[in-house]
């Protein structure tokens, strides 16, 4: 009984100190209903706080799922680079560039996809198979650092450039062992028209 007289008393004096003024500052208010107010406003916060983040999460996904769905965005696997030979292999049912941007430089995925493949070919060449709904893209040559089975966003790094498997100079001699012959063998299949297509046509359009 004692602890609330005193703590009344307490009140009765700040409202006694501010009278004069006027008006209440909000640290007269007795203190329960002060701490009542705190918990009703650290509440509130934390719900906006909750809503927000969860808001925001919703948000990330659907940007994701939305890139993920978008099959027919084509780049070329560097951001700057030189086409080093034009459209060959027709010969053996086959179509594709050899592109290069410099030893050791980044290879990106030039789709939106999922690696379906990653294997070394019968005449050495690391290939790297990269799919949608739309493309089939496959790639030679590189160091790839990324697994059968990765979903990959368009742009993503999916390795190295390197002169791995049959790679030659420009007098035909095979580079392997040599420092010559970087580049990436790029071969797209178009599954919508059941066809191999000219990379360049895909690269020159973006
Ligand atoms: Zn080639």
């Amino acid at each position: 009984m004692a602890h609330i007289d005193t703590e009344h008393y307490a009140n009765q004096a700040a409202l006694e100190d501010y009278s004069s003024g006027g008006c209440l500052p909000f640290f007269a208010l007795p203190p329960l209903a002060v701490v009542v107010v705190g918990l009703i406003m650290a509440l509130v916060l934390s719900r906006i706080n909750i809503s927000t983040s969860l808001a925001s999460e919703i948000e990330e996904q659907n940007s994701f799922e939305i890139e993920i769905e978008d099959h027919k965005s084509f780049i070329a696997p560097y951001d700057e680079f030189t086409i080093t030979q034009g459209v060959h292999g027709s010969s053996y049912g086959h179509l594709a560039i050899d592109i290069a941007a410099g030893k050791g430089s980044e290879i990106r995925s030039p789709i939106n996809g999922m690696v379906t493949k990653k294997y070394t070919d019968v005449y050495g060449n690391p290939t790297l198979v990269i799919e949608n709904e739309i493309y089939r893209v496959m790639m030679l040559h590189g160091k790839y650092s990324v697994s059968k089975g990765e979903k990959l966003i368009i742009g993503q790094v999916v390795g190295t450039e390197s002169n791995l498997g049959y790679t030659t100079d420009m007098q035909g001699r095979p580079c392997q062992g040599r420092n010559c012959g970087y580049h990436t063998h790029l071969n797209v299949f178009d599954k919508i028209l059941g066809a191999n297509v000219n990379p360049l046509d895909l690269i020159n359009h973006q």
